[in-house]
């Protein structure tokens, strides 16, 4: 076993003094049983904790990390940054930099909004579609995470599935009347829902990739249905790409899967360890972003001079280096060997894997047999899917047996659980749950994804 003296004593502390001794749910080890890990410092493709293990990590902050822990142009922009003063609560050339690099990259994002973390950013988006439409409803897929606004909070997979917290708790029937929860990538029920009370919905929002119920691509052809149902009705399509902006490649979902949104949410790897979060799209709905327009939406730290210059730093170095092509690759292959030796394992299986997300969802055994289904291996075009496969149903590369919250919530969780442990006596640290996605960074070499299929091979024939 690893000693964990430090990060046990410190973590017990941290109980007295926070609530589950942490600061957001998702790093409580609650689902997979056991104290967290407490960390003294990252480098590259490492996480070091308090009692001096090192771990190769592929949960990169919950997805942020893309260019590794401490990359030295990061915390170079950070530190010339932080000595010029960390906020004015005014106007500084940071912003502009940060929102031309976005809006050069993301074809349907205009204008931008920069606010403080993807909770801001979706709250602040459903708040302006329904000031542009003057409509009330919003609909939300089941397993899709938007952060912990209210009206969003219901089916919202994440800690909140991980957790079994269907509705939290002070979210007032109030709060969520307006929301309509529908099935992910299920093209008949967005259908039936539009032909109903198409005219009464403001926005829907979704993940274009889903990474809060482990990864879950979203099919093109339902993709391609929402954008043209919205379209039809007046109503606004939010894309949620706070995860999978720069994850599935460097121009976002949106143009992956060939599709234009009308307002993206963003935040993760633009602020490049900071935190920032922004909403952005068609130049006459963020027009009605107060001052230029009415709906109100402020923020004291927003557009904070070390989160923007962490955000063009990161930003700039994916732009200049163009890594995309090279991670998804180094991300597939985790995922084949990962899927190989579960294989020879006999532990039934299923690799979702998209751009640098990815995850091994273990079946139950009832559900599967000895199938094992490969699901990614979608060769990176430029980050432009075409209209024959984003319209086709099974999108061609994107066909899956995991295409919802109903097939993922099935999975086999003790068996995660057990494998995740295993992993992380052995150096590895995966997310502490079957239902978040593992990410590949610039950093992680094949060598180091060689070590990760050795081990994982181990342990997969150990386990239960
Ligand atoms: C992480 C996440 C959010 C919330 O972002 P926070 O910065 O944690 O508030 C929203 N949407 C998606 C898709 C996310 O993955």
């Amino acid at each position: 076993m690893l000693n964990r003296e430090n990060s046990n004593i410190i973590f017990r502390e941290a109980c007295q003094l926070m609530p589950g001794g942490v600061n957001s749910p998702a790093r409580a080890f609650d689902a997979v049983g056991g104290d967290p890990i407490v960390f003294d410092r990252g480098e590259g493709a490492y996480l070091y904790d308090v009692d001096g293990n090192r771990y190769l990590d592929y949960v990169q902050s919950w997805g942020p990390m893309i260019l590794g822990h401490a990359h030295p142009q990061v915390i170079a922009a950070i530190q010339a940054a932080a000595v010029k003063g960390t906020s004015f609560g005014a106007p500084t050339q940071l912003e502009n930099t940060l929102a031309k690099i976005i809006i050069d990259t993301i074809p349907s994002i205009k204008k931008i909004r920069f606010v403080n973390s993807g909770t801001e950013a979706a709250m602040s988006a459903i708040r302006l579609a329904r000031g542009f439409t003057g409509r009330k409803k919003i609909i939300k897929f089941i397993g899709n995470y938007h952060g912990h606004v209210d009206s969003l909070l219901i089916a919202a997979g994440s800690s909140a599935a991980t957790l079994g917290v269907p509705n939290s708790p002070g979210v007032t029937e109030g709060a969520v009347q307006d929301t309509i929860i529908l099935p992910y990538n299920n093209v008949d029920t967005l259908k039936d829902t539009f032909h109903r009370i198409g005219k009464e919905v403001a926005a829907v929002i979704v993940e274009p990739v889903a990474g809060n119920m482990g990864c879950v691509i979203g099919n093109s052809n339902f993709l391609y249905e929402l954008r043209h149902l919205t379209q039809e009705h007046g109503s606004i399509l939010i894309f949620d790409e706070v995860m999978c902006g720069w994850r599935v490649g460097k121009s976002g979902a949106g143009s992956r899967f060939s599709l234009l949104p009308d307002i993206t949410t963003l935040g993760k790897v633009i602020g490049g360890g900071l935190p920032v979060g922004a909403y952005g799209g068609r130049e006459d709905i963020m027009n009605n972003v107060l001052p230029a327009g009415k709906v109100f939406q402020a923020g004291t730290l927003s557009g904070n001079p070390l989160a923007m210059a962490a955000g063009i730093a990161t930003l700039k170095v994916l732009n200049e280096t163009d890594p995309f092509a090279a991670v998804e690759r180094k991300s597939a292959m985790l995922a084949e060997g990962l899927e190989d030796a579960a294989r020879e394992a006999h532990i039934p299986v299923t690799v979702e894997q998209i751009g640098s997300m990815m995850t091994l969802f273990f079946l139950s055994d009832t559900d599967s047999k000895t199938d094992i289904y490969r699901i990614s291996g979608t060769t990176f075009n430029g980050g432009i899917v075409e209209r024959s496969t984003a319209t086709s149903s099974t999108g061609g590369c994107f066909s899956s047996k995991i295409s919802d919250w109903d097939s993922a919530s099935k999975c086999n969780t003790k068996r995660y659980a057990e494998f995740f442990w295993k992993m992380l006596e052995r150096g590895f640290y995966f997310p502490c749950s079957q239902f978040e996605t593992f990410f590949m960074s610039t950093v992680i070499t094949e060598k180091e994804i060689n070590q990760t299929i050795n081990a994982a091979a181990e342990v997969l024939k150990s386990l239960k």
